[in-house]
């Protein structure tokens, strides 16, 4: 590889960025998880008690392991809730729990923003790969038309995450709204859960920015290769 001050002009503020969301999205998780909601459910039993109240049926509530690696599996039909979510009754479980279920209600819901995500997963996975070696092999080969598709795989990337905002922010308004409605979190608990998924919110935001910072060098790139 070669190295270019430029690559790091380019990167290092979305580096930045992107660990001072993941160390707030850590520590606003390990200080709402030590908080006990006063309904004292568990993560496992507020998936459980939304998606029943939503009359949503066949999707399983289960743990997984790992420390934030909550997430729903549509092809699957389960919600996989971490251990510290799954077993917690604090407010950052609720929170994360009641998250995951907004994702089960886009896929019944047929949720577009969803659907066009899933589309670039693909796309995604064969250009975080290929790009970088299409672009290197146009450069090497000075074949610029080579690059420029290396390029079409990273404006991919970029767009995955940039579909991914609407996904994640629509879930969480979602939580918010349940968690409210059906009394999981009451009066001030609820500020603590939003707090939660508002700092896990800005991750997703850090992460498209990167993709954005990652994109526009390479285009810078080979613009000055002209
Ligand atoms: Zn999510």
């Amino acid at each position: 590889m070669f190295f270019d001050p430029t690559y790091l002009f380019f990167m290092v503020p979305g580096l930045l960025l992107t660990l001072w969301a993941q160390n707030k999205v850590k520590g606003t998780y390990r200080r709402y998880s030590q908080v006990p909601s006063t309904m004292g459910m568990t993560g496992a039993q507020v998936a459980q008690t939304i998606l029943s109240k939503m009359g949503v049926q066949g999707v399983r509530v289960e743990p997984v392991a790992g420390e934030l690696t909550d997430h729903y599996d549509p092809g699957a039909k389960a919600v996989r809730l971490s251990q510290g979510i799954y077993n917690s009754t604090s407010l950052a479980a609720a929170a994360v729990a009641a998250h995951e279920c907004g994702h089960v209600l886009q896929d019944v819901e047929d949720y577009k923003f969803m659907n066009v995500r899933a589309t670039l997963v693909p796309a995604v996975n064969l250009g975080s790969r290929l790009g970088p070696m299409l672009i290197i092999a146009g450069l090497i080969l000075n074949f610029l038309g080579l690059a420029w598709l290396g390029i079409l795989f990273f404006a991919a990337v970029f767009l995955f995450h940039i579909v991914t905002l609407p996904v994640e922010f629509d879930a969480s308004k979602r939580a918010l709204r349940l968690i409210d409605e059906y009394g999981i979190l009451q009066g001030e608990e609820n500020k603590g859960a939003r707090a939660v998924l508002q700092a896990a919110a800005f991750t997703y935001v850090a992460t498209a920015f990167y993709a954005l910072l990652n994109l526009l060098y390479y285009v810078f790139l080979l613009l000055g290769r002209r």
